[in-house]
């Protein structure tokens, strides 16, 4: 806003009838200009100060003698003495002011300059009048001569002053007409003219030198409001920004060094000026900052203007960057005579700057690279091998394996400490060999250059190992262990999402074998995958055009003989593979987010058939973990429970022990929200996890499913009954009912009821049937002292009870 308001009453009106005015000693400005200019024209008239006096003198001495002969000698002589007087006192005036020169007149002082004009021609105005008052023709030729010089002459010599001008002229004027009158010669009248017409021109030429001088004036004055103005805002400059001026000579030299330059630089006006940008440029020594001073100086070198070039520096002991603009100076003959720019510390902006790029390429929590950072880093090596025809880039992708557990089990902050653990393990060893970077979650990568596949092998080897030693926790240990798969550059054709695709199907496949292994890709593996995705669309065709299945498997009382519930068991057929049993499309389900529909499909189809049924007095849907993990889920099955009718307390959900490793948190309290419903819940395939027993004590469940791999071995090895016996009183202590799968023989079932199991699934009792009804009338009829033998397991279900009863 300051500048504005300078602005403002700092405007010259620098228009032509000002300047007229202001010539004429009129007040249209200021006070203090109105006195620099009289000053101006004063100083302007009294520089001719020599010229006029001797001017004066030669002209006394040429008149002199005709004025003798005219007048009394003593009138001459007082004549005489007049001017020259007044010469003497212009000369001592003249002498004053060249002494001490003023730079501003009052208005008294132009007066007297006015007087003393007037008082100088009344004194010349004498010569014509007294010359053609007498008449003598020498002295009419001599004083026309010297008033026509006279009245030019000293008109242009007052013509700054253009009031002592006009008066100069008009006296001499009115004195020569006077005298014409006086004379009344034949030539009168052409005189006459002439002498006006030379008049008027003089008083024209001084009024036009009057104004351009005031005008000249006018405009000097205006411009040195803007120059009072650009330095006032360059002080503001100086003083406000973070940014200074700076300059420098022709040899590069600081000069005219501010205040500002002094403080950023932290040295001394003296030390500047013994210096060039270049050294200060040369006080940071590292890679960056040669960089740049190489290009200041290329630049500085050739003289040209720049912008926006950062230099680093040391100040203080502390490193700091530049941003220099600077233009070449040159003087009025065209040589360079230096530089003269700006400059802005960028320190903090850069340190922001590098702190944001920072975070935009590394992984917050382990301080290694992130996902996008990795995959440049790789599209630059794949391009330079690309250059240079090698194929020794090879990619990892490493996955751990029992993080969730950790994590779980822990808490948070446990998992961050391992994942960060785990991140500086992995640096340990890919230290100059790899770069390394965190995907997210457990999931990490690697890449490298690798002369041999053993060599990759090797290494991935090492990822593994290094991640099987314990990791500490607080108090805890945990052995987690990883997976790998890599892969190496074949052919040069790869781009970096070839690559990871194949290093995400080596990984894959490393995790399908079994975990805690390193896996290199092999061109096979793709056409597992690719079946694997072919197989996938199958199926989420046959799931939409309604091509799936339900089958229900009998499930019967130990005691009674009775089917008293019925496993409900999905199935595919596809026409041209045939029969897709669940343990290979239900993962695929799972990996295509197809799970959730299907498995509510499968709830609804069980809820409706079982509702149809009122003999089986429950029936068992199996649940995949994924479906366990869903929000939603405990809302899912009462709405399907809402939907079909079907009471609660008849619907049994199998789970089976993974549910636990996936969803830890909520997995308790959904089952109890289950349970509350009077759903029962049912531990499936029981003895074939890691830790069977410890999750009967941590959870409630009503029932549990031994695995048909137990009841195989009952009559195969001496301990399968010891075995079984143990579990069945186990469960039976915590008041759970025992259900054993897989029965497909006589003796088998022999055994399960005198060892006290409830329910028996199996062969034996029939096969899964997709009709509900045909189950439930199989009827064990001898049951209690049969002798049956063993069923002929291939037959369906529905012949049971006759195999049974002919069995005998
Ligand atoms: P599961 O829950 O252990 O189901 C029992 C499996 O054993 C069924 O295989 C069944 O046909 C088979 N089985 C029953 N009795 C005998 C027998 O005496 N001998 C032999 N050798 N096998 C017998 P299936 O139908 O192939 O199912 C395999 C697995 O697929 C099931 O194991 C279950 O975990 C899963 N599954 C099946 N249907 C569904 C479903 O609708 N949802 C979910 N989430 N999982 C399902
Ligand atoms: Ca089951
Ligand atoms: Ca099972």
């Amino acid at each position: 806003m300051k500048f504005a308001a300078v602005k403002a009453d700092g405007q010259m009106d620098s228009s032509p009838e000002r300047a007229l005015l202001l010539a004429f000693g009129h007040p249209v400005v200021d006070q203090y200009l109105a006195c620099r200019v009289r000053a101006a024209q004063i100083a302007s008239i009294a520089r001719l100060t020599p010229l006029t006096v001797l001017a004066n003198i030669v002209n006394v001495v040429v008149v002199t003698p005709i004025l003798a002969q005219v007048f009394p000698i003593t009138y001459v002589f007082v004549w005489v003495a007049l001017v020259m007087s007044l010469m003497a006192l212009t000369t001592i005036k003249w002498f004053l002011s060249k002494r001490s020169p003023v730079e501003l007149a009052s208005q008294r002082a132009l007066s007297a300059a006015l007087r003393h004009a007037t008082l100088l021609s009344a004194l010349w105005a004498v010569v014509p009048v007294a010359a053609f008052a007498s008449g003598n023709i020498n002295g009419i030729w001599i004083a026309s001569c010297v008033t026509t010089g006279m009245i030019c002459g000293g008109g242009f010599a007052l013509a700054t002053v253009p009031q002592a001008a006009f008066r100069w002229v008009a006296i001499l004027y009115c004195a020569s007409v006077a005298a014409l009158v006086i004379e009344q010669g034949v030539m009168m009248w052409p005189l006459l003219f002439l002498l006006t017409s030379y008049a008027f021109v003089v008083i024209g030429s001084t009024t036009a030198a009057g104004w351009l001088f005031a005008s000249h004036f006018l405009a000097e004055a205006e411009l040195e409001k803007h120059g009072d103005v650009i330095a006032l805002l360059l002080n503001e400059f100086e003083e406000t920004s973070s940014d200074w001026i700076w300059e420098a000579d022709s040899s590069g030299n600081f000069r005219n060094v501010s205040d500002r330059f002094c403080h950023a630089s932290g040295l001394g006006r003296s030390e500047l000026e013994a210096m060039r940008m270049v050294d200060l440029a040369y006080t940071l020594d590292n890679d960056e900052a040669r960089a740049s001073v190489a290009n200041l100086e290329k630049t500085v070198g050739i003289q040209k203007s720049f912008r926006e070039l950062v230099i680093g520096l040391t100040v203080n002991g502390e490193d700091r960057w530049w941003s220099l603009a600077a233009r070449p100076v040159y003087d009025d003959h065209g040589s360079f005579t230096g530089y003269r720019g700006v400059a802005s510390d960028v320190t903090e902006a850069r340190r922001a700057s590098e702190l944001a790029s920072h975070l935009a390429e590394h992984d917050s929590l382990t301080g290694i690279g992130n996902r996008s950072w990795f995959l440049k880093q790789a599209e630059t090596l794949l391009e330079e091998q690309t250059k240079t025809g090698q194929n020794t880039l090879t990619l990892f992708l490493i996955d751990l394996d029992n993080f969730k557990v950790v994590n779980d089990t822990s808490g948070h902050p446990a998992g961050d400490d391992l994942l960060k653990q785990v991140a500086a393990r992995f640096t340990d060893i890919s230290e100059g060999r790899t770069s390394l970077a965190r995907f997210g979650g457990d999931e990490f990568a690697a890449l490298g250059r690798f002369v041999s596949d053993q060599a990759a092998s090797a290494f991935a080897e090492e990822l593994v190992n290094v991640t099987r030693k314990p990791f500490r926790i607080g108090s805890r240990d945990f052995a987690i262990g990883s997976t790998v798969g890599f892969t190496r550059l074949r052919d040069n054709g790869d781009t970096v999402d070839d690559l990871m695709r194949k290093a995400d199907i080596a990984l894959y496949k490393a995790k399908e074998s079994g975990r805690g292994r390193a896996l290199a890709f092999e061109s096979e593996m793709e056409r597992e995958v690719r079946e694997r995705r072919e197989l996938e669309a199958d199926l989420r065709e046959a799931f939409e055009y309604g091509k799936l299945s339900v089958e229900f498997q009998p499930i019967i009382d130990a005691r009674s003989g009775q089917v008293v519930s019925s496993e409900v068991l999905v199935r595919w057929f596809h026409p041209t593979r045939g029969e897709v049993t669940p343990d290979t499309f239900l993962p695929i389900a799972e990996h295509a987010g197809l799970i959730l529909p299907l498995g509510n499909w499968v709830l609804r189809k069980a809820c409706a058939a079982a509702a149809q049924c009122p003999d089986l007095e429950s029936v068992a849907v199996n649940l995949s973990p994924v479906q366990f993990m869903d929000p939603n889920f405990v809302g899912q099955i009462t709405s399907v429970l809402d939907e079909t009718g079907f009471p609660p307390e008849r619907l049994v959900l199998e789970i089976t022990e993974s549910v636990f490793l996936r969803d830890f948190g909520s997995a308790s309290d959904k089952l109890q929200k289950l349970r509350n419903l009077g759903i029962k819940i049912s531990l499936d395939d029981f003895g074939t996890g890691y830790s069977s027993l410890s999750y009967l004590r941590k959870y409630k469940f009503d029932k549990i499913k031994i695995d048909k791999s137990f009841v195989d071995e009952i009559g195969e090895r001496s301990d399968g009954l010891a075995i079984i016996s143990a579990v069945i009183a186990l469960a039976h202590n915590l008041g759970l009912e025992v259900t054993a799968e897989g029965v497909e023989r006589r003796f088998q079932v022999d055994a399960l009821r005198t060892l006290g199991c409830d329910t028996l699934q199996g062969y034996f009792f029939g096969k899964p049937h997709a009709n509900p009804m045909k189950i439930t009338q199989v009827k064990i009829d001898a049951w209690n002292d049969s002798e049956a033998e063993a069923a002929q397991i291939e037959e369906p279900g529905t012949s049971v009870a006759s195999n049974l009863k002919s069995g005998t």
